[in-house]
């Protein structure tokens, strides 16, 4: 089956109403190349605006609460993140699981609310340095995958990102076997787990993705998109990107 590359940028905890500037020129850059689907993840805070700014384009969070509503003060809920609106969220991202000490269950709640509130959903999945080091990378994620992907799942609105916590923000990749190796025990996890369902789930690489390295990495068996940090920040570093996967 051939699966829509799929280009996201998270922007982080980064961006002021004047970066909508930015959000637009990515935006026009990307419907030159439909065959590409691109989104842009940026703090709460802009969505509304950049939804207003970019209409009908897909506009995500970088993470939401697993309850639709409630005493959670400071949190958002999946169905916010919709009303304002948002298509998708990313949620287990590794500075959430490591930062704010979210376990597979919570990730896995998260997901399930999300899916619920009818956004589409990046899970986040990757090991740490140590665990590369020690042989462990492959069954690490695949525990990952296993906890925190949810049983019952739309695989049009859902993608997994492998992004290897050593190589965020870093300029640390892995290499382009090690890669293939991971996306690919992924790939046969979820077609265990799924059957042909599997198929259409997208597999994005995350970590240190730059205008240099993306369409090596786009090109790997089984990954079937980027999620971007840093380099998706502007349109000058993003658009390169969004040109690898066309
Ligand atoms: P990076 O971040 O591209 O800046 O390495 C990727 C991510 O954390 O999603």
């Amino acid at each position: 089956m051939t699966r829509r590359k799929y280009v996201v940028g998270n922007w982080k905890m980064n961006g002021l109403k004047e970066a909508l500037g930015e959000a637009r020129a990515i935006f026009a850059a990307a419907d030159t190349h439909p065959g590409v689907d691109v989104a842009l993840c940026p703090p709460f805070t802009l969505i509304g605006a950049m939804a207003a700014a970019a209409p009908g384009k897909a506009i995500g969070g970088q993470d939401c609460h697993s309850a639709a509503s409630g005493a959670f003060t400071g949190s958002v809920a999946a169905p916010m993140l919709a009303d304002v609106g948002a298509s998708l969220v990313i949620v287990g991202h590794s500075e959430r699981r490591e930062g704010c000490g979210e376990s597979d269950a919570d990730v896995r709640a998260k997901a399930e609310a999300a899916l619920a509130a009818g956004l589409s959903v990046i899970l986040c999945v990757g090991e740490p340095r140590s665990v590369r080091e020690s042989g462990g990378a492959i069954d690490h994620v695949l525990a990952q995958v296993a906890e925190s992907v949810p049983d019952a799942l739309d695989p049009q609105r859902f993608a997994i990102a492998y992004e290897p916590i050593w190589a965020i923000g870093t300029g640390l990749v892995p290499t382009v076997a090690d890669v293939a190796a991971m996306h690919g025990a992924i790939r046969s996890a979820l077609a265990d787990r799924f059957g042909d369902a599997a198929q259409a789930i997208r597999i994005l690489y995350g970590g240190s993705v730059n205008g240099d390295n993306a369409a090596e990495l786009l090109d790997t068996g089984d990954v079937d998109g980027a999620l971007v940090g840093g380099a998706s920040l502007t349109a000058a570093k993003f658009v390169p990107i969004i040109e690898a996967a066309a």
